[in-house]
């Protein structure tokens, strides 16, 4: 079966390096599904789960954003963070996610600290979702 190779970069490193049979993404612009021989092309993604089928089987990755950039023989995505779903710390993100959701509530006059809060709260929600698998 064909492959495209993927990698997954952050400022603290890589997360993940590998040959995939396809790539599913969120774009801001809505779903992408990566084959082999992809047209190449630019986008910004959503705070959402990827999606990498490999021998058969599906890996999640979490990222928080950043940006796709697709060549034929290889994927790659910038983001500020990602985890793989094994990676995903359940207890942390509960907490973040029990945070967040406190400065939402509170701060609906305050415009820019309800959007810093509002992401805060996308992280947790997708790392939890990811780290159960569920979509
Ligand atoms: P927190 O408030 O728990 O730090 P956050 O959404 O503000 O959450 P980020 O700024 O997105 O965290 O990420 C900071 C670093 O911590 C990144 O390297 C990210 O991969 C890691 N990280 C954040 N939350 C988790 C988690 N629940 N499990 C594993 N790694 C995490």
């Amino acid at each position: 079966m064909k492959t495209v190779k993927v990698s997954v970069v952050t400022p603290d490193g890589p997360v993940y390096d590998s040959e995939v049979e396809m790539v599913s993404v969120r774009a801001t612009s809505g779903e992408l599904g990566i084959l082999p021989g992809h047209i190449p092309l630019v986008a910004p993604l959503a705070i959402s789960a990827v999606r990498l089928k490999k021998d058969g089987k599906t890996e999640y990755i979490a990222v928080s954003g950043g940006f796709l950039e697709v060549r034929p023989d290889q994927v790659t995505i910038l983001a500020q963070s990602a985890e793989l779903a094994s990676d995903i710390d359940v207890e942390r993100a509960l907490r973040a996610k029990e945070r967040a959701e406190q400065r939402v509530n509170q701060q609906r006059t305050e415009h820019t600290d309800f959007r810093r809060a509002e992401l805060a709260l996308q992280r947790a929600i997708n790392r939890l979702a990811v780290s159960e698998k569920k979509f």
